[in-house]
């Protein structure tokens, strides 16, 4: 059994959330795109947990982690994560931690190379994390990063690191006038923080493999939504790599397997961290109470989000992409508090209303086209069943499913585990 957890929209949906709850029926779960750019947020009855690089199924004794070929990974941040959820009481060992040999190694000059290029790109600026996620993902396709898998031959690495250097030194030194890259440094950074996950770094391909043929049930669960993908998103405003359902199993290195399921979790309003085209946005006042009630704050960044109403338009696209069987409709307890809630239904592009997500270039001059709906104004974070929900709730449950021709299985009513309705 194979499923993948994604994001409909702009990230930040609440999937560290779903994945937490939803692998109690899973072994394995597997993260295949992206690095320590974003950041889950998962509540459970062991505590609260800022997840960057682990997959959400951490927090779970029973279950085996995977970090596949197609994640940046940041070693030195890895590890302090790592060591921080130790703390806290994981367990992170072999035996649940598996990373893949094949997975690029994000550097503490991609680091510097992120900062360096928002800085110049000034008041254009796209809004990256500065977490060296572009750089590494460029180096990758340039065939000119470190691999995980080189970090078990470390009498290999100067040779290599020299030429690194000398290409960086090219950019870092020559372009940006920044201070020189060194091989030695290169070497030592590697040493010092490849050394102690050597134990963790094996073909994850061939685990997978041996464990689905074994009949084990295995998750995948992606950072960021559609919108946010390199490919189907509001590029440049995106992220470096494809957030999609269907990459899952390649960029998990199992591009032989194919997909069970496909569960999108939306939002049941909008939010959006950084620059680009955000159609259904608030402002003032409005923003602000959306804000604060759902608590929109980046977890990796801090950074204030964007907010608006529910997109039916973007989610629509977003479902599409993701090829979505069933939806988790995450946050409709932020919702209770409006006496009315609008919805964004369709976007006014040069006269015309269009229902349709268009090429992101045009969405600068689309404008939201907004309607109401009664809302239920009363707390709905103790309701377990569907008879629990007001009426009113019901009603934008059911609205949203026909807007966006989707199948909503699960609503998500507080960020506790147990703070859900099952709706089929
Ligand atoms: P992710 O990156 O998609 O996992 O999302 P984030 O962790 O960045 O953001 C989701 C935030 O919403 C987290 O702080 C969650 O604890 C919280 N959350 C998730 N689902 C719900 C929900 O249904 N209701 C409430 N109130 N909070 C939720």
């Amino acid at each position: 059994m194979l499923t993948s957890i994604c994001g409909i929209n702009w990230g930040d949906e609440g999937k560290g959330r779903m994945v937490d709850l939803l692998s109690r029926d899973y072994d394995i779960v597997c993260r295949y795109q992206g690095g320590n750019n974003a950041g889950h947020t998962v509540i459970n009855e062991r505590g609260k947990f800022v997840l960057n690089l682990l997959p959400s199924g951490i927090l779970r004794e029973n279950v085996v982690n995977v970090l596949g070929l197609g994640m940046v990974i940041d070693i030195r941040h890895l590890t302090e994560e790592a060591n921080r959820l130790r703390a806290q009481g994981i367990k992170i060992t072999p035996e649940n931690l598996k990373i893949s040999d094949r997975a690029t190694i994000t550097m503490p000059y991609h680091v510097l190379l992120d900062c360096l290029e928002e800085d110049r790109l000034a008041g254009k600026k796209f809004g990256s994390t500065r977490r060296g996620i572009a750089p590494a993902y460029a180096d990758r396709y340039m065939k000119k990063a470190f691999r995980m898998g080189e970090l078990l031959d470390p009498d290999r690495m100067y040779e290599k690191a020299k030429d690194i250097a000398e290409w960086k030194n090219l950019t870092v030194a020559g372009g940006y006038r920044h201070a020189a890259v060194t091989a030695e440094e290169i070497v030592e950074y590697l040493k010092t923080y490849g050394e102690p996950l050597k134990d963790y770094i094996c073909d994850v391909g061939q685990y997978l493999n041996e464990a689905h043929a074994a009949g084990k049930k295995i998750m995948f669960e992606a950072q960021l939504g559609a919108l946010r993908d390199v490919d189907f998103g509001i590029l440049p405003y995106t992220s470096s790599s494809s957030t999609i359902a269907a990459y899952a199993p390649i960029g998990a290195g199992v591009p032989n397997l194919r997909l069970d399921k496909s569960i999108g979790i939306m939002k049941a309003y909008s939010s959006c961290v950084g620059e680009g085209p955000f159609t259904a946005e608030y402002f003032g006042e409005k923003a602000v109470k959306l804000r604060e009630l759902g608590g929109e704050y980046g977890a990796a960044t801090g950074r204030p989000r964007r907010v608006g109403p529910f997109d039916a338009v973007a989610s629509r696209y977003g479902i599409r992409c993701q090829a979505a069987d069933e939806i988790a409709l995450t946050k409709l307890d932020i919702l209770s508090g409006y006496e009315e809630i609008e919805i964004c239904t369709a976007y006014e592009l040069d006269g015309k209303v269009i229902r349709e997500f268009p090429y992101p270039d045009a969405l600068d001059r689309c404008k939201p086209v907004f309607e109401k709906v009664k809302g239920w104004n009363c707390d709905i974070s103790s309701c377990r069943k569907p008879s629990d929900l007001p009426k009113e709730a019901l009603g934008y449950i059911a609205l949203l499913e026909e807007l966006c021709a989707c199948n909503i299985v699960y609503v998500s009513v507080g960020a506790e585990r147990d703070a859900f309705v099952k709706m089929k």
